[in-house]
């Protein structure tokens, strides 16, 4: 047995285990699934030839994550960026459009332009700030106490009924809107603009990129450094007790609340339990993969050149479908996260197709099929959007629960995404990847700073990991150190 056990390979397991095997530790991952990666897995989509993202498929996160950076993603991965790197289609064949330059995003907005500008440009210039709060516990002194406070101020602005108190059309609210409701939250809210505030700020400055060769690339790079440091990773066993893990030293677990109490219960403090037992998730995703002829015949131009795509109309259509969601109900007219890899790269589908990537928000458990729902919603936008659909596969909720059992109920965030949930995650503790148990870790989405593929999670699970089991520093996590 290793003095260090992983379990489970999402890219929090995986950059745990990257920091624990860099640290000169023997390491052994252990993943239920036959291949790697969790959330960052990569397959054929129907037929051969047509490469499509399980889950994850764009990377602003990534790419601003410190795990990451220290990581050196960028120069293990090609990670491509589009022209636009999102948008939102309106009315009258027109669309708002983010550029990687906020000047030009702001110009293209019209009159709301600077009011947009004035919004995101002091998150764009303090983002350093921004990302010390985001990527760490919320229960802590900012690290740069300004940026925080410009954050907050931002996020109370667009989380509250005054949302629209700087702008007077729709453009600017409807772009702002479909970035938020990828929190999968009440709109408005102040989870929904947190989130949707940060991963706004985050195109103007890396942007949202697209790997090439799909998600997958992320998880083999790590994978193939935890086995350059001597690290074995093993596919296809569930871990279903911290018994089996025995005598491994620092146990660190890329697994969700529920999964805990099924492998610790009893041996867990009555407290921990009870936070663990009550921990909440949210809703979730019905997710739809197409094959299409031909790219999306877009009314609106610049969305051709998109890396994300969001449909959903305008932000009171938008808050309309995804308050419908959070009291429990399936829209009509959804709201709609689209991602056109194949546009930035093109190896994804034979010559002349597409792959489109895309997902509406559900109840939790759901087990319907969205997939005429989403279509029509595309269609009002891209009008023969349907003649081009050759094919597509539909992963409803509890297949994604079926999936991956991190995403209880389907839930891909790994816990509900309000205030409450992201500061108690899963435990109010300012080191919260510690449990009561002696050299056991949480290292999943389900602590902080939460979803998305960062590796965040992991990294600051094995800091404490290596400090208070080893007394060892994080080391140098680079492709020259
Ligand atoms: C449809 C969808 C779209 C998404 N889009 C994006 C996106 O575009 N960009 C982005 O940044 N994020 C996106 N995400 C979120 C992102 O994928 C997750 O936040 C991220 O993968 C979480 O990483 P993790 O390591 O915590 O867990 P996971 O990636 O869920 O990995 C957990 C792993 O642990 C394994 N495991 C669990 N229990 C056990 C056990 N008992 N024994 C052994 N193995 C076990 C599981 O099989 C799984 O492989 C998306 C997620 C989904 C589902």
């Amino acid at each position: 047995m290793a003095e260090v056990a992983v379990v489970g390979s999402g890219p929090n397991g995986l950059a745990a285990a990257v920091v624990m095997a860099r640290a000169g530790l023997d390491v052994r991952v252990y993943e239920a699934a036959e291949t790697i990666g969790g959330g960052t897995r990569t397959s054929e989509l129907l037929e051969p030839g047509h490469v499509y993202d399980v889950c994850s498929a764009v990377h602003p996160m990534a790419l601003a994550s410190r795990f990451f950076r220290e990581f050196e993603l960028e120069r293990r991965v090609e990670l491509r960026l589009p022209e636009v790197q999102y948008g939102t289609p309106l009315d009258g064949g027109k669309a708002a459009l983010a550029y990687r330059s906020l000047e030009r995003t702001a110009a293209e907005l019209g009159t709301d332009g600077a009011a947009f500008a004035s919004l995101m440009g002091p998150l764009v210039e303090h983002l350093a700030g921004v990302l010390d709060v985001t990527q760490n516990q919320l229960l802590r002194i900012p690290g740069q106490p300004l940026a925080a406070l410009r954050l907050g101020l931002a996020t109370l602005e667009q989380g509250s009924p005054w949302w629209n108190r700087r702008f007077t059309g729709d453009a600017a609210p409807a772009l702002l809107s479909g970035v938020a409701a990828h929190a999968v939250a009440p709109l408005p809210s102040l989870a929904a603009a947190g989130a949707g505030l940060l991963l706004g700020a985050l195109a103007h400055v890396g942007g949202w990129p697209i790997p090439v060769g799909g998600s997958a690339v992320i998880a083999d790079a790590m994978a193939r450094d935890i086995e350059t440091h001597g690290g074995v990773i093993e596919t296809g066993v569930r871990i279903d007790s911290l018994e089996e893990l025995h005598p491994a030293k620092a146990i660190l677990l890329d697994i969700a609340p529920p999964a805990l109490l099924g492998m610790a219960g009893p041996a867990l403090p009555t407290r921990y339990r009870r936070s663990l037992e009550t921990f909440r998730f949210g809703n979730a995703a019905c997710k739809v993969d197409f094959i299409l002829s031909g790219p999306v015949p877009w009314t609106a131009p610049g969305l051709a050149v998109a890396g994300t795509v969001h449909v959903g109309g305008t932000r009171a259509a938008m808050a309309e479908a995804e308050n419908l969601v959070a009291a429990g109900r399936h829209p009509v007219k959804p709201y709609v996260l689209l991602a056109q890899p194949s546009i930035v790269d093109p190896g994804r589908a034979p010559a002349g197709r597409h792959i489109l990537w895309s997902y509406c928000h559900v109840p939790k458990g759901s087990t319907i099929d969205m997939a005429e729902a989403i279509m029509s919603r595309i269609e009002e936008f891209a009008p023969g959007f349907r003649d081009v659909v050759l094919g597509w596969k539909t992963t409803t909720a509890a297949d994604l629960a079926n999936y991956d059992e991190n995403y209880v109920g389907g839930d891909f965030g790994a816990g509900l995404l309000d205030l409450r949930g992201l500061v108690r995650r899963p435990v109010l503790s300012r080191v919260p990847w510690r449990t009561p148990l002696p050299g056991v870790y949480l290292c999943s989405s389900s602590t902080p700073p939460g979803p998305g593929v960062t590796g965040m999670p992991g990294y600051h699970a094995a800091k404490y990991a290596l400090k208070d089991i080893f007394g060892l520093p994080v080391p140098g996590l680079g492709l020259g150190a």
